[in-house]
């Protein structure tokens, strides 16, 4: 067995990238319809129109981050197409120079010059378009980007953080809506902050901290607001 193959440590990296989405799609979905039933709540509406408003709130939400998304991860894919055309003509039609070009890179991040020359002469002879995605363009991998399932990945995390405090208004009795929400909410922003930065290797107090401060900020202004209009209509 070779040394590498006996390193220990899980590199924690390359889990982040889909929990990291998937969290941050469900605190988007607890922020936002949270605040939105508090602010509407606030304002003395009754239990119905609450529902109402943090139904749409979902659903609004949802469509909104599909949409994000599906328009990042194109665009995205889109420049990453773009460049690999470019530099697969330019492979074609330029090859030495593309091999100079490569070969200084290597020479610039402390390679000396001959070693560089004969790592990219080799590493061009086995893909020559990998080895420019990767030290030139930084393209690690020439994947696929798919951006209908991150649309629907995105709207369907948004749709459960919702869920979670719609469920409170159902749940609770009307006098005791905006705190049971409020404190709910809080609730589940904390322990999805916490589970994220476990599942990380973060610190998890100060996750929890964090997305705790955001999300009661964001539900006092909203609040505040509901209270005012409420007042004022
Ligand atoms: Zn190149």
């Amino acid at each position: 067995m070779s040394r590498l193959r006996q390193h220990p440590e899980s590199h924690l990296v390359a889990r982040i990238g889909w929990l990291r989405a998937a969290v941050l799609g469900a605190n988007d979905g607890i922020v936002s319809t949270a605040s939105l039933i508090v602010g509407v709540a606030a304002a003395a509406a009754a239990r119905n129109d609450v529902l109402i408003a943090g139904v749409a709130g979902l659903v609004a939400g949802a469509m909104s981050m599909a949409a994000g998304e599906y328009v990042s991860v194109s665009s995205q894919s889109d420049t990453e197409k773009a460049d690999l055309s470019r530099e697969r003509t330019e492979l074609r039609a330029n090859p030495e120079f593309e091999l100079d070009e490569l070969a200084e890179i290597y020479a610039k991040r402390g390679v000396e010059p001959t070693l560089a020359r004969q790592v990219a002469a080799q590493l061009m002879a086995k893909d020559a378009l990998t080895a420019h995605a990767h030290d030139e363009l930084g393209i690690s991998e020439i994947t696929t980007a798919r951006p209908v399932q991150a649309a629907l990945t995105s709207a369907a995390t948004f749709s459960a953080g919702a869920a979670m405090p719609l469920l409170m208004v159902v749940l609770s009795p009307a006098t005791m809506l905006v705190p049971i929400v409020s404190a709910a909410s809080l609730a589940f922003l904390a322990l999805l902050g916490a589970i994220g930065a476990k599942a990380g290797g973060a610190s998890v107090l100060r996750a929890t901290v964090r997305v705790s401060f955001w999300g009661a900020l964001a539900m006092a202004l909203t609040a505040g607001i509901g209270r005012l209009f409420g007042a004022v209509v």
